[in-house]
Parts: structure tokens; C-alpha cells; sequence
């Protein structure tokens, strides 16, 4: 079996994990996801954290189609909100989600913020599992601080608001590709995809799931 499930809608995301497996040599794989399907399911992101989401996320995936699967889940938090918006972050001001609406919630919650104390962090969970069982899990985060105003137009979410400060540049401001080498899920991505190369041959000999 040389079919692996990738749990997102999301074709900006799709791509880029696409081509993160081609560059570490796995063009063999096929990368399967619920567009495929004609049954859809709606998994519940209702953990406490990114890496129950994530781990959730995977496990009802690889049950439901008995592939591995690898799901994500990621977020914002904001040091002076005490971690918020975090796994709330697609729905911080509320469902359904809106970017706009987010961004002006976290821009409001820190108008007294001085320029000092504006420091966040994006973080992403990013989880292996097959039916019945969690292979692995692996947590990144890339450091920011977030803006006054909104700056850029590429990405998503809060990535208008989001600068990194070497760069000089929000995420919002970067090609999907520079974003990627730096980002939370870029480098959890690489990490979960060096681990799937290190052990498939001994997975791929003890599940028939596991892609050969
Ligand atoms: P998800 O895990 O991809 O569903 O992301 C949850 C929410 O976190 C998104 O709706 C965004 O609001 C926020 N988020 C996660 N990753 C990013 C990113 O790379 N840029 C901007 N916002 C992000």
C-alpha cells in the first residue's frame, strides 16, 4: 500500500505538504484526503490543546479509513492574552470563522499593549496515527510579535498581524514558500516526514496500513 491520508480541506495546505514530501523523496506516496470521499465526517476539535486536537483528528481519520493518517492542529497565542486566542484561534470571535472578525478581536484585547509586550508564538501539532493507534506527534512553534495593523496580503488567518522580527516582515508578507521554511507546520511537517522515512520500512513489515 503506498497510501497515506492527509486530514485537510485546505488546498494552500495540501500543497505545500505535497511538495514537503516530494523534496524529501516520497513522490511514491499518494496522498489521499476527505475530498476523496463520498461519505464527509465532521470531526469535533474540542481538546484543551493542540496536540489532543491533533491526535483526535488523526486517530478518527485512520479509524474511519483505515490508512495512516496525519492531521494537524494549530494556532495563535499571545503571551499578554495568556496563550489565547490558542485552540480557539479559527474561532476566537466566534462561529462561523472569520479571519477579520479574529483579528480585530486579538487587535482590540491588546490596544493597551505596549510595543514591548506583544510577543506570540504560532504553534502547530502534527500527529501520525493508524487505526487504533497514535504513531507519533510533533510540536513547533515560530516566535512573533503582533502589529498594531494588519500588513501583507499572501496567507491566512492571522498572518497579516503576525511579524517576524529578523525579517522585519509579517507572514502575511512572505511567499507560501519562505513561510514554510520558518513556520510552525513547516517544521513540524519536516519532522514528522523524517521520522515516516526513518521508520517505514520496520512499520510498513508489522502493519499492512503503514505505506510500504
Ligand atoms: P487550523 O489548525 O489550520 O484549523 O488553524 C486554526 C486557526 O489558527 C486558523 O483558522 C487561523 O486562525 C490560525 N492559524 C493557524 N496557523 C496559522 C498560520 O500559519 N497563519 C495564520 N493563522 C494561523
Amino acid at each position: 500500500m503506498t497510501e497515506l491520508f492527509i486530514a485537510t480541506t485546505n488546498k494552500g495546505k495540501l500543497a505545500e505538504i505535497r511538495s514537503e514530501f516530494d523534496a524529501a523523496g516520497l513522490q511514491c506516496l499518494k496522498l489521499r484526503t476527505p475530498s476523496d470521499l463520498t461519505k464527509p465526517m465532521e470531526i469535533i476539535e474540542d481538546r484543551p490543546t493542540f496536540i489532543g486536537n491533533a491526535i483526535k483528528k488523526a486517530r478518527s481519520w485512520a479509524d474511519a479509513t483505515g490508512l495512516a493518517a496525519i492531521a494537524d492542529d494549530s494556532g495563535l497565542c499571545v503571551d499578554a492574552l495568556g496563550g489565547e486566542p490558542g485552540v480557539r484561534s479559527a474561532r476566537y470571535a466566534g462561529e462561523p470563522c472569520d479571519d477579520l472578525a479574529n483579528n480585530n478581536l486579538v487587535l482590540a484585547k491588546l490596544s493597551h499593549t505596549p510595543a514591548d509586550s506583544r510577543q506570540a508564538q504560532f504553534v502547530c501539532a502534527m500527529a501520525l496515527a493508524l487505526p487504533g493507534t497514535t504513531l507519533a506527534v510533533f510540536v513547533d512553534k515560530v516566535e512573533g510579535v503582533i502589529l498594531t495593523a494588519p500588513r501583507g496580503e499572501n496567507g491566512f488567518g492571522y498572518d497579516p498581524l503576525f511579524l517576524i522580527p529578523h525579517l522585519g516582515r509579517t507572514t502575511a508578507e512572505l511567499t507560501m514558500t519562505e513561510k514554510s521554511q520558518l513556520s510552525h507546520r513547516g517544521k513540524a511537517l519536516r519532522r514528522l516526514i523524517q521520522w515516516l522515512n526513518t521508520h517505514r520500512s520496520a512499520l510498513a513489515a508489522r502493519h499492512a496500513n503503514f505505506p510500504a
